[in-house]
């Protein structure tokens, strides 16, 4: 099996498509391999038409309800 896409963590640079805040959804559309990125808000507006057409939903949406964490020890 080989791995061409590489999933990374979004960061504070992404930003969602339709209003531009933080991102913390990415979508890979199936048909073209676009990426779309959406906020919290827009990601639950958005995916009960778009999720079918993606091949790749990555929701870091938990993200949003977690305290940071600084994992500067180990
Ligand atoms: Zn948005």
């Amino acid at each position: 099996m080989t791995t061409t896409t590489v999933t990374r963590e979004l960061n504070a640079l992404d930003r969602c498509d339709r209003c531009g805040a933080q991102a913390f959804v990415r979508a890979v559309l199936e048909t073209s391999g676009g990426e779309l990125f959406f906020c919290g808000h827009h990601a639950r507006a958005v995916e009960e038409k778009l999720r079918p057409l993606t091949n790749e939903w990555q929701d870091e949406t938990a993200r949003l309800y977690e305290k940071p964490v600084y994992d500067d020890e180990d």
